[in-house]
């Protein structure tokens, strides 16, 4: 399983199959991707291999992004196929995930989020995160990096994610914990990935998150890395 992720001024696309092939080697049973135009985000999923996800895209999504998402599943809740690919939206459409590794608690979470209202798609754990990001921010009125911070701290299991909301496309909240998790930094772009190889010709500036830290990826700002467990992030 892989995830891989820009923001910058180049078109996402290639970035994100080519680190996504790079990545082929942590095995995988499904691949998708999205791209966000500026207008609005696309995505592509498939069961399958790259470059099926790469014919899948390259048929139905016509516009460029500056900001994408990749990711290669190796399923651990729902079986593999096209709707349970990642990434996965939140209820309301405005927050995109992608996730490897499990979400152990998710069952308890998902039928507080049902109670609430909330629908599933999909059968993964992942598709429960998203909503309970979700939730923690309508709820707590937060930004997306707290309520990132805030919904991990009610989760058991292990994770790398990166997260985005289309209200917001200038950052990507990134969060570690078992799976790994690098972000390339270059000029005026950030490169997200589960190793350094997908971005590799671009920079050799590159940070490796730690177990149980987060960064906010936003154009024009420094990462800054935190730990999941400190106080809130401002
Ligand atoms: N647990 C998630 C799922 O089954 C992510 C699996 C992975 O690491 O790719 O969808």
């Amino acid at each position: 399983c892989g995830i891989v992720g820009y923001i910058g001024h180049r078109d996402a696309y290639p970035i994100i199959i080519k680190g996504l092939q790079r990545l082929e080697y942590r095995g995988y049973d499904s691949a998708g991707i999205v791209l966000f135009d500026g207008e609005d985000s696309h995505l592509a999923k498939t069961k399958g291999k790259v470059e099926d996800l790469k014919k899948k895209s390259e048929a139905t999504i016509t516009t460029e992004g500056k900001l994408g998402l990749g990711h290669t599943r190796w399923a651990t809740h729902g079986v593999p196929n096209d709707v349970n690919s990642h990434p996965h939206y939140s209820n309301s459409g405005d927050l995109v995930i992608i996730h490897n590794g499990i979400i152990e608690n998710y069952e308890s979470i998902k039928k507080a989020l049902t109670a609430r209202g909330y629908i599933f798609e999909s059968d993964t754990d992942t598709e429960v995160l998203v909503n309970l990001i979700e939730e923690v921010k309508k709820k707590e009125g937060v930004k997306l990096g707290q309520a990132v911070q805030i919904a991990l701290n009610q989760v058991v299991g292990a994770y790398a994610i990166a997260v985005f909301d289309k209200n917001k496309p200038d950052e990507i909240v990134v969060a570690k914990l078992g799976s790994p998790l690098a972000i390339g930094i270059g000029e005026n772009e950030y490169f997200i990935a589960s190793d350094a190889s997908p971005f590799i010709e671009f920079t050799n500036n590159a940070i490796y998150l730690e177990d149980e830290e987060m960064a906010i990826v936003r154009i024009g700002k420094e990462i800054k890395l935190r730990k999941i467990k400190d106080d809130a992030i401002a």
